[in-house]
């Protein structure tokens, strides 16, 4: 018999990120944190000073089209601070991610941020399948406008709205 008292309690993390569009990259992060968290909010930010190919709904609509196997996963949208949003959320840890090592030092700079600003938080850093190391939403918005194949890169339901939102373009 397992001493009730030796319960691990549940884990959860939130996974912020502009996610325009989502790529075959974040699913494959997506897909890792699901199997180290009990939770994992997937949180598309609406604070960043960028402008968006897609708004914020439609980004929501993907990224629920394409996590629906996944059970634990929750997809959302927050404004404000990230460390903020975990607080309120009562997570232990953000996720993001690791590709090349341009990614370190931008991600670093965040985490030690957020660190100051909710010491509570810890952020995990996963690297994807090697297959996605140069994946980007920007990668993929280039090849979108100029017509390339994109199913290397994004799955079917957000290679269809790329296609329409670059049709006329
Ligand atoms: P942000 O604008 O916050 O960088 P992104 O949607 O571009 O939002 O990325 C969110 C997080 O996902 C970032 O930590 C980024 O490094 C990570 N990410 C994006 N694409 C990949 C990929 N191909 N492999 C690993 N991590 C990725």
């Amino acid at each position: 018999m397992v001493d009730p008292e030796s319960r691990v309690g549940k884990r959860a993390a939130v996974y912020p990120g502009s996610f325009d569009p989502p790529t075959y990259g974040h699913l494959d992060l997506i897909e890792r944190a699901t199997r180290i968290f009990d939770h994992l909010i997937v949180a598309v930010a609406t604070n960043t000073a960028k402008v968006t190919t897609f708004p914020v709904e439609e980004r929501i609509e993907m990224l629920t089209e394409v996590t629906a196997k996944f059970a634990n996963v929750e997809i959302t949208t927050f404004t404000g601070l990230t460390a903020e949003y975990a607080r309120s959320r009562g997570v232990q840890a953000l996720v993001r991610g690791l590709r090349a090592i341009s990614d370190f030092e931008f991600e670093l700079s965040m985490a030690i941020t957020n660190q100051k600003l909710n010491p509570d938080i810890d952020t995990v850093c996963l690297m994807p399948s090697e297959h996605y190391l140069f994946l980007s939403s920007n990668v993929v918005r280039e090849v979108a406008r100029f017509g390339g194949d994109l199913s290397p890169f994004v799955p079917p339901s957000v290679e269809a709205r790329l296609r329409k939102k670059f049709q006329n373009s």
